[in-house]
């Protein structure tokens, strides 16, 4: 197998992910280059527009394209929009926090919690972490419902 990059490896067994893309209608209405929106990475505004938030996989930020990247990042947006309409200005900066679980199998998990300025410094998998991963996805499904 050779990559884009010219790096050559063998393999019994070849698990790949294709380049991700964004929006192609983000492209085709040139609002930023391969579909995603070239974001201020700690305001979360369009970068030319400071009334136009982008958040979620639309942003081009350095950060992983996740449901927990979305939430930090709605976190951030939603306290800004209260904020400039209270005071008149922001007051949340996104430092680039992303949080994952990732399972390992055999009920073993582990996650990976990054920021722009600490890369994911990955732990050993272990029962509790599966455990905790399972009991939270109970427990966020809940509390947002019981926002709603
Ligand atoms: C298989 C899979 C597994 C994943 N697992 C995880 C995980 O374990 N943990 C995690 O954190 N993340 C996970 N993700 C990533 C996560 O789902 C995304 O990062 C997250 O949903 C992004 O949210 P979003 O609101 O930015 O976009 P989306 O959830 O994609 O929402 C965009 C919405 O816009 C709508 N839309 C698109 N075009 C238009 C249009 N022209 N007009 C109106 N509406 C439009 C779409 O229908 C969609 O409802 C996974 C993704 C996949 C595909």
């Amino acid at each position: 197998m050779k990559s884009e990059e010219g790096t050559e490896t063998e393999y019994d067994l070849l698990i790949s992910i294709p380049p991700h893309r964004g929006m192609e209608v983000i492209e085709k209405d040139k609002l930023g280059d391969g579909g995603w929106i070239p974001t201020d990475r700690y305001q979360l505004t369009m970068e030319g527009h400071d009334n136009v938030y982008v958040l979620g996989d639309t942003t081009n930020l350095p950060v992983s394209k996740t449901g927990s990247a979305a939430h930090f990042e709605a976190e951030v947006v939603a306290e800004n929009i209260a904020s400039i309409i209270k005071i008149g200005a922001p007051v949340r900066e996104y430092d680039g926090k992303v949080y994952c679980f990732i399972e390992a199998g055999h009920d073993r998990a582990t996650y990976a919690m990054f920021n722009y300025q600490n890369p994911p410094n990955l732990k050993s998998p272990n029962k509790s972490m599966h455990w905790f991963k399972m009991s939270y996805n109970k427990m966020y499904w809940t509390s947002v419902r019981g926002l709603l």
